[in-house]
């Protein structure tokens, strides 16, 4: 049995939804995983009496396509997906047996207008939480287009094939053999991508907004139903709905919820968020913003957007390191995220940058997976949590350098090592390894912002008590502002009272 009691529990309940015949069209040798697929799809056909099994040849062995009778869909998994992307295969199962995917049909008449040939091939971990919705998007699009196919492949089961294609970060897409992506990408993106997204000429005509936030992560989303239950009208435009939650794993302290996953509670904030009507622009960048006699916000598409108030909740990003080889390498042996990329680097050695709590905390996970974990801490003493440090320091395969500045992550067409400088004695090393993680905290996301508004000198803009800045009329709220403490509860906080600062702003002018 591949497949535990829970899962098949939920599975059987799951299966109840077919609403057509399926059949798993199975190529697989006489390897390990090879019968542990073969296990998986007979467990599941013998679930349910519109699965059947039959064995074909494909491309790659060991894999499966999930197919209606008669008709390839184009969606096969080279692997077992099981892991993160148990869902993906459950989803795919739905799917090709006709049930509606939980998408807007502005985005299946979009999938569905494509036209030409699309073969898109991701390379996966079963570990990494970035990858399903990468698989599940690209697999909706093969499943309504008969033209784009799509193949997952679990780059464990496929070590040889990740390495010669020089895959060093998961999720990894290619579209007809050639790089066309890397990290977590929403169907959106993906249809923007390939030259299929919404019109730029229908933002430009819209009417202005009462307040129109910028930054679709907790406190943009918040701000937006604060303000559309005032009945005014509200608009999001974001450049990636759901902001760093999405790239959160577990989440054990949003209150009242004992444990959720970021994209889970971005799917909830979306759903909510769309059930007040507001008006959300998604796949759009903020480029300027200027107070004339309405606040206007104009994106890098060109488009100009009006308002009488506006949220600035931008929030914040990965805080690069800086150094010679890690833009030329990103990807390449320069990763960001242990949970997503971690087993690619299965029996390798690496080095974490950062003793914070988050930089320890993945040399922790990390030294269960690599051969070995250098963490380089920049300060004379690791700033970590102690229960963390102690848990680091029990680990074998782990040094700890402290009080040493990284110089440079060198290589050719990938990592292969990392200099640095001992602080106090100026002495240089150089570490021979194929990965570097690097964890050295965030970044606000106010760039944009020039010198129109106030902000630290750490670029977080400055906000009262209301969450206005020094702009009568925009106001802020989350991580790209001067709030202390950087958390989920706390941008949500902020965002509702910036919507709040902002309808008692329109009341009064
Ligand atoms: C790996 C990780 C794990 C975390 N774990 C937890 C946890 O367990 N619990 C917890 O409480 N907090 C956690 N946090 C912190 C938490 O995610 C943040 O505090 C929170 O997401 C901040 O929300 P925000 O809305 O202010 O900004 P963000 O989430 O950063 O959202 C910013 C939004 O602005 C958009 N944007 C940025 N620039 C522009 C632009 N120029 N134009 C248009 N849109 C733009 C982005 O696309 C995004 O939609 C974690 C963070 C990370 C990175």
């Amino acid at each position: 049995m591949v497949l535990d009691a829970d899962i098949k529990a939920q599975l059987e309940q799951y299966l109840q939804l077919l609403e057509g015949d399926v059949v798993l069209k199975v190529s697989a040798g006489t390897d390990a995983v090879s019968n542990d697929m073969l296990a998986l799809a007979d467990e599941i056909a013998g679930m349910s009496s519109r699965i059947s099994v039959e064995r074909t040849q494909l491309p790659r062995t060991p894999s499966f396509s999930v197919n209606r009778v008669g008709e390839d869909t184009g969606v096969t998994f080279a692997g077992v997906p099981l892991g993160h992307e148990f869902t993906s295969l459950v989803l795919a199962l739905l799917q090709v047996s006709g049930r509606a995917p939980k998408v807007d049909q502005s985005v299946i008449d979009q999938i569905k207008g494509i036209s030409g040939e699309y073969h898109f091939e991701s390379f996966i971990s079963l570990t990494c939480h970035n990858c399903p919705d990468v698989v599940q998007a690209l697999n909706l699009m093969s499943i309504l287009n008969p033209g784009i196919t799509h193949t997952m492949i679990d780059g464990a089961a496929f070590k040889d094939e990740a390495e010669s294609r020089e895959v060093m970060a998961v999720p990894t897409v290619f579209l007809n053999r050639e790089f066309f992506g890397s990290g977590r990408m929403t169907i959106e993106e993906i249809l923007a991508k390939i030259g299929s997204g919404p019109d730029v000429s229908e933002l430009t005509n819209k009417d202005p907004y009462d307040v129109l936030i910028v930054g679709g992560g907790p406190a943009g989303a918040s701000a937006a139903i604060y303000a559309a239950r005032k009945g005014i009208r509200t608009g999001i435009v974001a450049e990636r709905f759901g902001g760093q939650v999405m790239d959160t794993l577990g989440i054990e302290n949003f209150i009242s919820v004992k444990y959720t996953e970021g994209p889970k509670l971005v799917a909830s904030l979306e759903e909510h968020v769309k059930q007040y009507g507001v008006d959300v622009m998604k796949l759009q960048r903020a480029k300027r913003l200027e107070k004339k006699d309405l606040i206007e916000v104009e994106l890098e598409s060109g488009a100009v957007l009006k308002s009488k108030t506006v949220i600035i909740s931008t929030g914040a990003r990965w805080r690069n390191v800086g150094v010679p080889g890690e833009i030329e390498f990103k990807n390449k042996g320069v990763a960001y995220c242990p949970h997503c990329d971690g087993p690619l680097f299965t029996g390798k050695d690496v080095a974490v940058i950062g003793g914070g709590n988050s930089g320890v905390e993945a040399a922790i996970d990390l030294a269960g997976i690599v051969k070995h974990v250098t963490v380089l801490e920049f300060m004379p003493e690791l700033k970590a949590d102690a229960v963390l440090q102690k848990r680091l320091y029990s680990l074998p395969n782990v040094t700890v350098l402290k009080n040493v500045q990284t110089k440079e992550i060198t290589g050719t067409d990938k990592v292969d090592g990392i200099t640095c400088v001992d602080r106090e004695t100026g002495s240089e090393h150089h570490i021979e390894l194929q990965g570097v993680f690097v964890q050295i905290g965030l970044v606000p996301n106010t760039d944009w912002l020039a010198d129109t508004v106030e902000r630290t000198r750490f670029g977080e803009i400055v906000v009262d008590s209301h969450g206005a800045t020094s702009i009568p009329g925009v106001f802020a709220a989350g991580d790209c502002t001067n709030s202390p403490y950087k958390q989920i509860v706390i941008s949500m906080g902020s965002g509702a009272t910036a919507a709040l600062g902002a309808f008692d702003y329109l009341i009064r002018n």
